[in-house]
């Protein structure tokens, strides 16, 4: 793979129920899997949940990749596969609620998708910085199509007031 980022795919990992890192590592290889070649992948970020409680904080990554070759809707349909291997179980209550496994798609290079099934970029990226932290890590230049400034302006302007801290192996 070469470090051609010019249309990068970005995607949010995130995990807050049963053995968070073994999630993470094993969506990172489903990833892999599914691109053919490995991934750029931030480092971890833990942060209380955003928009309900929980019992455990989530685990957070963003992943790059260099670019998707097919519709987007095929994209997200591969990463609803992924989560449902993982035991993710969407419940039908309104809000949010803990999930072995979430995967976002927030870039995918500066289309701009709104279908009823995507919304491309993520429509909530500025609001939360445990999105912004690790997005910035791997992509602080790059800019959002639609607010039409970097992820690190995003960052900078951001009022989440959630504390984040970074996982240590
Ligand atoms: P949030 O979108 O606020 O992070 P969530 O991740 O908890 O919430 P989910 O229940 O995982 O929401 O997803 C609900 C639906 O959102 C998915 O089935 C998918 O059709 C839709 N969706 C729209 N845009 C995106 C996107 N950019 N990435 C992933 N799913 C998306
Ligand atoms: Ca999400
Ligand atoms: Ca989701």
């Amino acid at each position: 793979m070469t470090q051609d980022y010019n249309s990068p795919v970005v995607i949010l990992l995130g995990s807050n129920l049963g053995n968070r890192e073994q999630i993470l590592e094993e969506a990172r290889q489903s990833l892999d899997e599914l691109f053919g070649y490995h991934l750029l992948y931030s480092r971890i970020c833990i942060t209380p949940p955003w928009g309900f409680s929980a019992d455990q904080d989530f685990f957070n990554q963003v992943a790059v990749a260099e670019t998707w070759g097919d519709v987007p809707e095929k994209l997200l349909d591969a990463l609803l596969r992924i989560e449902e291997n993982a035991g993710r179980h969407r419940s039908s209550s309104v809000g949010y609620s803990s999930r072995t496994l979430d995967l976002d798609i927030l870039y995918m290079g500066s289309q701009i998708i709104h279908t009823p099934r995507l919304r491309v970029p993520h429509p909530r990226i500025a609001e939360r910085r445990f999105t912004l932290e690790p997005l910035c890590e791997l992509l602080p230049h790059f800019k959002h199509p639609v607010h039409g400034v970097s992820n690190t302006t995003l960052l900078e302007q951001c009022a989440d007031p959630s504390q984040i801290t970074w996982n240590v192996d």
